[in-house]
């Protein structure tokens, strides 16, 4: 829009078609902001639309960015992929199902089209569906500045506090690196208001690749959470005989609060019940 007049802002749109333009862009003025499919952006638009009037950097033209990259060890998730390209990829769905489970769980089709991985790491909320299951597979994030600088961080290791994490301005995600290796159980679970179209109210994403376990739980703290304590559990194969019997370790892990969606006590039993109901099928130690 080249006018302001009630009810309209001003926008400026920075269309680079490489990725070192891009980081020069933003190294150039790091108040810019990145955009990808915008379905996080735009969400605010109608109700705070004066703090929208800024310079936007749109993501969507950088080939660097987009993409599936099979290396001999790892799978190469650019930034700019949408949950579709992944859902619509036979050898992801063979190698790692979770990926598909989770895209699939992703608002409806318009926002898989849409939706990139990059924007669900970076938009940083609790309740992503998408990081999950990425952390499950111990995925790391590689980050680009001016200068080809770049920077591998565990996602486990990338957020800080509540929408807080390891990105300064000036850094864009290029993309998510996630080890090939065999697994011999995986799952995936969002627990929501209803099957489709919810903001998850728990959630939650195991893996186990030989001896080592990863328990991943969105909307039960601060950030997404890699859980030890229920690592450790079971790791160590005591006897677990009921959801309750999770319950002690769970709480090591977390401390879930109320709020809009659901009660912090509901999101601990859900999880329990989950977790020991999904197990209680392959670990011949919970009864
Ligand atoms: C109707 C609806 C339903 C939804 N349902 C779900 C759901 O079920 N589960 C779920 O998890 N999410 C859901 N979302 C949220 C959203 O679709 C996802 O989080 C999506 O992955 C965001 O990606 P995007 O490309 O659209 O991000 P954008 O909106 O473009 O960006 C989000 C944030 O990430 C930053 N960013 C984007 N890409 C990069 C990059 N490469 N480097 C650095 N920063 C970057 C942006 O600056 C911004 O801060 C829903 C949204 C809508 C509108």
């Amino acid at each position: 829009l080249d006018e302001r007049g009630p009810g309209r802002i001003v926008l400026q749109v920075l269309m680079p078609t490489t990725l070192s333009e891009a980081c020069k862009l933003l190294a150039d003025d790091s108040s810019v902001v990145p955009i990808a499919g915008g379905t996080d952006i735009m969400v605010h638009w109608p109700s705070k639309l004066n703090e929208q009037e800024r310079t936007y950097l749109d993501l969507t033209g950088l080939p660097e960015l987009n993409g599936i990259e099979w290396a001999e060890h790892e799978l190469l998730l650019g930034a700019t992929t949408t949950y579709w390209q992944t859902i619509s990829d036979r050898q992801v769905a063979t190698e790692f199902p979770l990926l598909v489970d989770a895209a699939r769980q992703v608002g409806a089709v318009q926002i898989q089209s849409r939706g990139t991985w990059g924007g669900n790491i970076a938009n940083a909320s609790p309740a992503a569906d998408g990081v999950p299951v990425l952390m499950a597979y111990d995925a790391s994030v590689e980050l680009v500045s001016d200068g080809d600088l770049s920077e591998l961080i565990p996602l486990s290791a990338f957020y800080t506090g509540y929408k807080s994490m390891r990105l300064s301005p000036g850094q864009l995600i290029h993309r998510i690196r996630i080890p090939r290796r065999s697994y011999d159980l995986q799952f995936f679970e969002k627990v929501g208001a209803r099957r489709a179209q919810a903001i998850t109210k728990v959630g939650l994403a195991v893996t186990r690749h030989g001896a080592q376990w990863r328990i991943v739980v969105n909307s039960a703290a601060a950030t997404i959470k890699r859980c030890p304590s229920i690592e450790r559990l079971l790791d160590s194969k005591s006897i677990i005989a009921s959801p309750g019997d999770l319950l002690p370790t769970i709480r090591q892990d977390l401390s879930p609060i109320d709020d809009i969606r659901s009660t912090g006590s509901y999101r601990l039993h859900t999880l329990s019940r989950v977790l020991y109901y999904t197990l209680r099928d392959h670990c011949d130690w919970i009864r």
